[in-house]
């Protein structure tokens, strides 16, 4: 094949596929790989698992139904069998434009078994031409990547390899790696064109140690950018700890009173404090942000904390103004519907507190004097976010807070760039909530023990799955439980919650169930972000299945916040073993980190907190097999950087990072 025709037609697709450059091109990593250098047997093989099947189309039929609908059928000769295989798709009638008599054609499937023998039904397919260049298509393992509308299949792999295989193909070692890793380039191209399947996996490793190299290098200079802010700190114009300490009508957590004196420690410090506190649901975090607020507003600063739903921003702001007003501080909530008018003053006597969502950090808004920002449900926002509100600012003070617990390495690895507070006990007098499975038909029973609890007062919340596909649906699926309910508590014991209320009429609602106007509440997984109500001590998840572990633990996190004991039943009927293990992780567990840990086995792959909470996406790694890189990788670019601080001797690494990195933290030797 003439390389020059590979080239040409390599740049037609980058663009199609929207990339810059050939480089990013190499990057578009195959989805799976089919071993075509040895064919499944589509008569013997297994009937559960898909499998190549390579062959020649004898003939095709194309039947149109009454009503529109349409079959398309292709009787195959397996390559090397005598024996006939059918294929059929259903409905995309312009299959037959796709296969002819005589073409040789890959199919790649599940076999089912019907009365007519085995076939494949919409199997993936690629038609092979006789120009087509068999080094790269067939007898080989062979790549198949994502496409884009308009790009075929052939087209990307034959692209891919012109430049893979060119003479002046180049990839450039932008580190020393270390020993057992092979070379850079020899990696780019197995991972596209490995010569077995055996050989996928060093070549991922490889890459993958790239990938963290690259993102602990962002994370590490992002941290470096952050020490060198020179900030000075005033001293405190008044005292107001001692106040709040004694407002607050409890004892602080041992881990409450440790990570106040980090918060202290930060504060002495000549550069900004960015800080995490990760702590599990109802550990106590918002007295955490109130101590560093409090502090903050001591030496003359105002302070921000942002919150991800407006119910969430308006609870904050009301518990704060109890804690708050009593030192004599403003606290102002500050929402889509309830910001400032344009031009009004903001201007107060003393110091203000803003709570707010994301108008907060809109670019309109002005905060004045901004000396911390604190972001709750961090897990809710990113990198972005975090950004915008530090721009209030000239370097304010930065805490960030999360309940999603993440096992350390993975905090190393996502949160680099933050010093990381972790409150670990609970506040005394919790108990832990009685968790159990049920089925669906056990509902009666579990309606039966509500109205007991409620004849004591007590309180219980019904929560359905939201489906990302239909809200429409949700609020239906909401709406019935709503009327079943009302039948089964009586019309006035029952109140509505989901996402498609007015935000105001939410409150509402909210603010009617605390005061103990219903028994019950229906809701979305709405209610999963910080709601507390210390009275409602029951919790009943329908199709709790369909909930990631991380949400059910939020979900139960609701309950179990009063003297009371707390019930969480989860009802379900998990299909599959893995849905089995989650929801049996709930009843055996209460530990966050454990949850946390256990979801991660479970689920496996994927970018756990996804790219935007770093800012960084992760292609390649795969945070459970690649755990073990995380630490070296950690030291090698602490090295790295120890030796050379500025990267220059580090150009190709520069390179790499400096997307990742915000223009303002970009002042090297600053
Ligand atoms: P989360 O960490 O989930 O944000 P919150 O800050 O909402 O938890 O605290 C949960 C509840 O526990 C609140 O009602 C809060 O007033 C209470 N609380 C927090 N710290 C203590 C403590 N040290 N002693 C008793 N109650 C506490
Ligand atoms: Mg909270």
């Amino acid at each position: 094949m003439p390389a020059t025709s590979g080239k040409s037609s390599a740049h037609a697709v980058w663009t199609k596929l929207g990339y810059k450059s050939s480089h990013e091109l190499i990057a578009h990593f195959p989805r799976r790989y089919e071993d075509r250098s040895r064919w499944e047997d589509p008569f013997l093989c297994k009937l559960d698992q898909p499998v190549t099947v390579q062959g020649e189309v004898l003939a095709v039929k194309s039947t149109r139904w009454r009503g529109g609908r349409s079959v398309f059928e292709v009787i195959l000769q397996p390559a090397g069998l005598l024996q006939e295989l059918g294929l059929t798709w259903f409905n995309m009638p312009f299959m037959k434009n796709v296969f002819k008599e005589g073409d040789q054609v890959v199919l790649f499937g599940k076999i089912s078994e019907g009365k007519n023998g085995r076939r494949m039904i919409h199997p993936e397919y690629e038609v092979i031409k006789q120009h087509d260049e068999p080094r790269i298509h067939l007898n080989r393992v062979t790549p198949v990547y994502p496409l884009v509308s308009g790009v075929y299949q052939k087209t990307v792999r034959t692209a891919i390899y012109a430049e893979l295989f060119s003479e002046d193909f180049k990839v450039s070692e932008f580190y020393q790696a270390p020993d057992p890793y092979m070379s850079r380039l020899e990696a780019v191209r197995k991972i596209h064109f490995p010569d077995s399947m055996d050989e996928l996996e060093p070549a991922r490793k490889r890459l993958a140690h790239d990938e963290l190299i690259t993102m602990q290098t962002v994370m590490a200079v992002r941290r470096q950018r952050t020490v060198r802010q020179r900030k000075d700190r005033p001293a405190p114009v008044q005292d107001l700890v001692l106040k709040f300490l004694h407002h607050l009508g409890f004892e602080p957590t041992g881990a409450q009173h440790r990570v106040f004196s980090e918060i202290d420690r930060d504060l002495s410090r000549h550069y900004p404090m960015h800080r995490l506190i990760q702590g599990d649901v109802g550990s106590g975090k918002t007295i955490v942000a109130a101590y560093a607020l409090v502090r903050c507003l001591e030496s003359g600063k105002n302070g921000a904390m942002l919150a991800p739903t407006e119910t969430l921003a308006t609870q904050h702001a009301e518990n704060l103004r109890k804690i708050l007003a009593p030192l004599g501080i403003e606290v102002l909530l500050w929402t889509r519907t309830t910001k400032p008018v344009a031009g009004e003053s903001l201007q107060s006597a003393g110091s203000i507190v803003y709570v707010g969502t994301h108008a907060l950090i809109q670019e309109s808004a002005v905060l004045e004097n901004l000396g911390l920002g604190v972001i709750d449900e961090q897990h809710k926002f990113g990198v972005a976010q975090r950004h915008a509100l530090m721009q209030k600012g000239q370097h304010p003070d930065l805490l960030v807070m999360t309940a999603t617990p993440i096992p350390r390495t993975l905090c190393l690895t996502y949160y680099g760039d933050l010093d990381v507070s972790v409150l670990d006990e609970m506040p005394p007098g919790r108990k832990l909530v009685k968790t159990v499975l049920r089925a669906q038909s056990d509902l009666k029973k579990v309606w039966k023990f509500i109205r007991q609890e409620s004849s004591h007062g007590r309180q219980a919340y019904v929560v359905y799955p939201l489906l990302e596909e239909s809200e429409k649906l949700d609020v239906r699926s909401v709406q019935a439980a709503f009327s079943e309910l009302k039948g089964v508590f009586g019309d006035d014991q029952v109140v509505m919650l989901h996402g498609k209320l007015e935000s105001a009429e939410k409150q509402r609602r909210m603010q009617a169930f605390k005061q103990g106007k219903f028994s019950v509440m229906v809701a979305t997984s709405v209610i999963e972000v910080g709601v507390d109500n210390p009275n409602a001590t029951m919790m009943v998840i329908e199709n709790a299945e369909r909930f990631g572990l991380a949400q059910l633990h939020q979900l139960r996190g609701r309950v179990g916040r009063g003297p009371d004991q707390a019930y969480c039943v989860l009802v379900g009927e998990p299909k599959n073993e893995d849905a089995w293990k989650r929801l049996a992780v709930m009843e055996k567990t209460a530990d966050g980190f454990e949850i946390a840990e256990a979801d991660l086995q479970i689920r496996g792959p994927g970018d756990i907190l996804g790219t935007e909470q770093s800012g960084f996406p992760l292609k390649i790694v795969n945070l459970v097999k690649d755990m073990d890189m995380i630490e070296p990788c950690r030291r090698l670019v602490q090295n790295i950087l120890n030796e050379d601080p500025d990267l220059s001797h580090h150009p190709g690494l520069y390179k790499r990072i400096k997307p990742f990195i915000q223009e303002a933290d970009f002042t090297w030797g600053g």
